[in-house]
């Protein structure tokens, strides 16, 4: 709903002396006193309202939100699939929530074996010989997962692998989590197929190397069908594999990064295992590795007794802490009601659909979009913009003219290989409906762009906020309302 008399900021509709709330009686009254000399000496500028101007102004301002719940949103790389109910639930059981993390093992031993029989799921999907749940995002992975790498070359005093490879399609978190960890990044380019050049590869392997990062699909949704090969070629040269899975989904119940090659491996919990991530989180970004490096993964972790019990353990080879306790436990009961609730079973079918989604509507839209790289796609795909670029309507101009009718915009401008990057993740929940019906609004936007492109180059035109100034929100932002 767009109604403009309620999407007033809370300030505007305050009226002197109006009120709605009640406060608990202070039980410490007396216990404790605030010293003078930090008092403040007026009261606190706060909007007075009653109870229903409240409510109103909530409610409708969350109806200004766009979530999963409430449309499609085929954000590329961002896997915004549906997010099952029963995950929230378990997630909110308060014999999980209440939980205190210095409780000790004893007390726990239900928790620690969700996280258990996590690691364990994940190991087996992965082809991994261990997982551990701790980082809190998929960059989060990344970086432990580097750190795994890098602490394995030093421990055999092997100090000079400081360099990463990484491919020019690669996700920005790739080369930034290198960068953190302290190694240096080395481009590869890919080649005319959207996959990674062997020959642009072979030169740059080396002595120095510590490893090589790769996405498979990777983020054009194109699988790498070389990577026995890289993977053969990086580890003579004595570096290992790095596997960027934040979005499983169309390998799930297929095939494994561990069976490909691949000695590290992060995935994001948040999207193919289904956490509600937008605005930037919650996110779990667990990381498996191969036999050999498991003493490396961080600390603490969680292993089991003969006798079935669960324990915490401490790995003096470990690369130390690098969350909190044991990460983001509530992301972790949302993927392990999710694994289990859809079954090993219909793991593979999860993949097909969501690559079955992607390639309908790219073979669908391909006359009015330019497809710079076409044949079969994974679970996502990239166009360049419109086919017609004669009347100057641009990525952005679409994915703003897309607000108006009710759908999310793709993900625009990434990755960096074409000007107009336009990249579209369906996932496998949406129904065929919901997917026809974005085709017919993205075909309609093409037309509309050919006989009337200021309305595209002006939208949005129904939404509450219309086009903002992307430059000066940045250059003059106003971070706080003054009267
Ligand atoms: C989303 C994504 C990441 C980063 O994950 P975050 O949880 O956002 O840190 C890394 N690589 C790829 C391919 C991704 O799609």
């Amino acid at each position: 709903m767009n109604n403009t008399y309620y999407n007033k900021l809370v300030f505007e509709l305050s009226k002197a002396g109006r009120q709605g709330f009640s406060l608990p009686t202070n039980e410490f009254e007396g216990c404790y006193s605030i010293p003078n000399e930090i008092k403040r000496n007026d009261p606190p500028l706060l909007p007075e309202a009653d109870e229903q101007t409240v409510v109103r102004h909530y409610t409708n301002m969350s109806n200004n939100n766009f979530g999963v719940d409430t449309g499609f949103y085929p954000l590329g790389s961002c896997t915004m699939k549906y997010n099952p109910k029963i995950n929230e639930e378990n997630a909110d059981h308060p014999a999980f929530r209440q939980l205190h993390p210095l409780a000790p093992a004893s007390a726990v031993q239900g928790a620690l074996e969700v996280y258990y029989n996590t690691q364990k799921m994940l190991s087996e999907i992965g082809g991994m010989s261990e997982f551990t749940l701790n980082p809190f995002a998929g960059a989060h992975g990344e970086l432990t997962g580097l750190m795994v790498i890098r602490n394995f070359h030093i421990k055999r005093g092997d100090l000079k692998r400081t360099k990463i490879i990484i491919p020019d399609s690669a996700h920005g978190t790739n080369p930034a989590s290198a960068a953190v960890c302290g190694l240096e990044v080395v481009e590869v380019k890919s080649n005319e197929n959207g996959t990674v050049d062997v020959e642009a590869l072979r030169p740059l392997l080396g002595d120095d190397v510590a490893g090589m990062m790769m996405t498979n699909p990777n983020t054009l949704g194109i699988f790498e069908t070389q990577i026995p090969e890289i993977a053969k070629m990086v580890h003579e040269c004595g570096g290992l594999m790095y596997y960027d899975g934040a979005n499983l989904n169309a390998l799930l119940g297929v095939c494994r990064p561990g069976d490909m090659g691949f000695d590290v491996m992060h995935i994001n919990l948040h999207k193919t295992f289904s956490t509600p991530h937008g605005g930037g989180g919650p996110g779990a970004g667990p990381i498996g590795v191969r036999q050999g490096l498991e003493n490396y993964l961080p600390n603490p972790q969680v292993k089991k007794n003969d006798d079935g019990s669960f324990f915490v353990d401490y790995s003096s080879d470990s690369l130390g802490s690098i969350s909190g306790f044991f990460g983001n436990f509530s992301v972790v009961l949302r993927a392990y009601t999710f694994l289990l609730s859809c079954g090993k079973e219909n793991f593979a079918k999860m993949g097909s659909l969501a690559v079955l989604n992607a390639n309908y509507i790219k073979e669908m839209l391909k006359d009015d979009y330019e497809l710079p790289i076409g044949g079969l796609c994974k679970h996502e795909f990239v166009f360049n913009g419109l086919k017609d670029k004669s009347q100057h309507v641009t990525t952005l101009d679409v994915a703003k003219r897309l607000l108006d009718y009710g759908f999310h915009a793709p993900t625009i401008y990434f990755p960096l290989l074409f000007h107009e990057a336009l990249m579209i993740e369906p996932t496998e929940t949406e129904s065929k409906d919901t997917i026809d019906g974005f085709i017919k609004v993205m075909k309609e936007i093409a037309k509309e762009a050919a006989e009337n492109p200021e309305l595209v180059k002006t939208a949005p035109h129904n939404t509450p906020i219309s086009r903002v100034d992307d430059v000066k929100a940045v250059k003059e932002p106003k971070l706080t309302f003054k009267f």
